[in-house]
């Protein structure tokens, strides 16, 4: 009985979140209108040369997107990338936000995030050669990752065998939500990475506010978490347990 009240719940829950979706994706899709002008605006410095008018330069083609690395995240991307939903489409990218300490304490902690596409290099492996570039094996290095949802199979596989081969790495992940969870190869993937000595959790609410506070344009306002945020936390939570028991 309990449980039929509580897959009831959670139904309704779903329901709830598909409608807030579309919410969501209209408000998105107007902050993102909004960054691409203020991009447009700044410019990078080879407006002079083309406004010259001795030559014209035929607009270049920009390569199709495929990583974004920054500093501070757009608040309104954060609540739509991280919300720890159930229902997650329209959310294909995987943002990171990564935090590194190689155990030099004149380097300080290096920090920042990265956000991909799912359509070429994905986040985690672009940490790796974007992030890692001057990777020195004489140092102990401790990184903590705050992921929008956990690794797919192909990232999961990678990073475990990059933690076989570097005793000196040690890698902590928080991920907001599982990533198809209940397919096989997913599973073994993050049983992979468990078994290669990575920690594994799932965003606690508190991991929000401090993401919010870390990686996020917050302009010093503290985080409204959203409803549902701890029982959605409880039910990942549960899943990852499950799994990797
Ligand atoms: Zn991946």
């Amino acid at each position: 009985m309990a449980e039929k009240n509580f897959s009831m719940k959670r139904r309704e829950r779903k329901e709830r979140e598909a409608a807030e979706m579309n919410k969501d994706v209209k408000e998105l899709k107007k902050e993102e209108e909004k960054g691409a002008d203020g991009a447009e605006a700044s410019g990078d410095g080879d407006g002079a040369a083309e406004q010259n008018g001795d030559f014209q330069v035929e607009p270049m083609e920009l390569p199709p997107f495929e990583i974004i690395a920054g500093d501070r995240i757009n608040p309104f991307t954060f609540k739509f990338q991280f919300k720890n939903v159930e229902y997650s489409s329209g959310r294909n990218k995987t943002f990171l936000c990564y935090l590194v300490d190689d155990g030099n304490a004149s380097d300080g902690l290096q920090r920042g995030y990265l956000e991909d596409e799912h359509a070429g290099v994905h986040a985690e492996e672009a940490f790796f050669t974007q992030c890692m570039s001057h990777y020195d094996p004489a140092l102990k290095y401790t990184v903590t990752w705050y992921v929008s949802s956990s690794p797919c199979a192909a990232c999961a596989a990678k990073i475990a065998e990059v933690l076989t081969a570097r005793k000196n790495f040690r890698l902590s992940i928080f991920a907001a939500r599982l990533f198809e969870w209940e397919e096989a190869e997913i599973q073994d993937g993050l049983k992979a990475l468990h078994a290669a000595g990575c920690k594994l959790r799932v965003m606690k609410p508190l991991d929000f506010s401090y993401t919010w506070d870390t990686f996020v344009e917050n302009e010093d306002e503290a985080l409204n978490l959203w409803e549902d945020c701890k029982e959605n936390y409880e039910y990942y939570h549960e899943k990852l347990a499950d799994i990797l028991q």
